[in-house]
C-alpha cells in the first residue's frame, strides 16, 4: 500500500495502473513471516485486508467474490461432504462452505497464523465465528505441503490463496504438479474450485495459463469471472474436475438444489447468476482459448506486481 497522502492511498495493479482509495484509519500495518499485511478502514468499501500491497477483500463487497468461488463447485457437486479449503485467511470461503447443511467436514489450510489472528480481532464480519464452528479442523501450514502429504480425500477443494507474487508464498499452488497433486486427493465425483486472478484484457495470461494447466489435468474446466469493484477489475475463477459441469444446470436446476439443500443468506448467488457465469463473452473466450501455457515448477507465472 502506498500512501498518497495523508487520506489517500494507492493499490498498484501493474507499473502502469493503480486504484486510488480514500482512507480513514489503519488498524494494521507490519510484516509477518510470509508477507506485507494492512488492514485499512476506507470511505468506499468499509474495511478492507490488503496482503503485499493487493486488496484481498472488503467488508463492501467481498460477497461477490466469496460466495462465486463457493457456490458453483458445491452446487454442481452431488453431495459435498468433505472439503478441503486452502488459504482463505479472513474466513469467508470457510463461511460460504458451512452454509451448506450437507458439509460434514472442512479442512483449512493457510499458511499465515498472523493473517489469521488479524481476521479474528479485525475481520469478525468475513468470518462470523466460521474458525469455530465443529465441522472445522483448521491447520496452520503450506497448502502446497499439505497436499502432498494428506492421505484424505475430499468431494470439493476450493483454493482461495493469494496470486502468484514474484516472492510471495502462493506461487507453488499454481503449477501442474500441484493440482495434479490436488486431483489425487478428490473423491471419484470431486471438483476443485479457485480465484484466478484478474481477467482484465490486459492481464489475461494468467488466468487463460491457469485454466490452460487445469486443462491438463482434469477433462472438465470452465473458467468464469465477475466484477468485483474493490478490485475495480474483473476477476476470475476456474472449476475443475473428472465429470461433473457446471455448464450442463440451467438455472431452474441450481434454484432446485439451493432450495433441496437450505442454503440461505446468499446475496450473490442463484440460479439465474450461475447460468449467467458460465455463458463468457466471447472476448474472454478468446483470451482462454489463446494466450494461456501450462505453469510448471521450474516455470510458474507471476502476477505484474
Ligand atoms: N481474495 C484473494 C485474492 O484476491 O488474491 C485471496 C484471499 S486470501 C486472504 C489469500 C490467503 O492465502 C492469505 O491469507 C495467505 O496467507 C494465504 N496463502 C498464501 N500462500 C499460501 C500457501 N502456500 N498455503 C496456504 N495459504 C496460503
Amino acid at each position: 500500500m502506498e500512501i498518497y497522502n495523508k487520506n489517500l492511498f494507492v493499490e498498484m495493479y501493474s507499473e502502469h495502473e493503480g486504484h486510488l482509495h480514500g482512507f480513514k484509519r489503519v488498524l494494521v500495518e507490519g510484516r509477518t513471516d510470509f508477507q506485507q499485511v494492512e488492514i485499512v478502514d476506507t470511505h468506499a468499501y468499509g474495511r478492507c485486508l490488503l496482503l503485499d500491497g493487493k486488496m484481498q477483500s472488503s467488508q463492501m463487497d467481498e460477497f461477490l467474490y466469496h460466495e462465486l468461488l463457493v457456490h458453483p463447485a458445491l452446487i454442481t457437486h452431488p453431495r459435498p461432504r468433505r472439503v478441503l479449503v486452502i488459504g482463505g485467511g479472513e474466513g469467508a470461503t470457510l463461511r460460504e462452505v458451512l452454509r451448506h447443511p450437507g458439509v460434514e467436514r472442512v479442512d483449512m489450510i493457510e499458511i499465515d497464523a498472523k493473517v489469521l489472528d488479524f481476521a479474528r480481532q479485525h475481520l469478525r464480519e468475513w468470518h462470523q465465528g466460521a474458525f469455530d464452528d465443529p465441522r472445522v479442523r483448521l491447520v496452520v501450514g503450506d497448502g502446497r505441503r499439505f497436499v502432498e502429504t494428506s492421505p484424505d480425500r475430499y468431494d470439493a477443494v476450493i483454493i482461495d490463496v493469494s496470486d502468484p507474487g514474484f516472492e510471495g508464498p502462493a506461487t507453488l499452488l499454481y503449477t501442474l504438479q500441484f493440482y495434479r497433486a490436488v486431483a489425487d486427493h478428490l473423491s471419484p465425483q470431486g471438483i476443485i474450485a479457485m480465484q484466478a486472478g484478474s481477467s482484465s484484457i490486459v492481464e489475461g495470461e494468467i488466468m487463460a495459463s491457469i485454466h490452460e494447466t487445469l486443462r491438463a489435468v482434469f477433462p472438465v474446466v470452465r473458467g468464469y469471472e465477475t466484477f468485483i469493484p474493490s478490485f475495480d477489475l474483473p476477476w476470475g475463477f476456474c472449476l475443475g474436475s473428472r465429470e461433473l459441469d457446471p455448464r450442463v444446470l440451467n438455472a431452474a436446476e441450481v434454484d432446485q438444489r439451493l432450495a433441496a439443500r437450505k442454503l440461505s443468506g446468499l446475496r450473490a448467488y442463484d440460479g439465474e447468476t450461475h447460468a449467467g457465469l458460465f455463458a463468457l463473452s466471447k472476448a474472454l473466450r478468446n483470451t482462454l482459448a489463446t494466450q494461456g501455457r501450462v505453469i510448471e515448477d521450474h516455470q510458474p507465472i507471476y502476477t505484474p506486481l
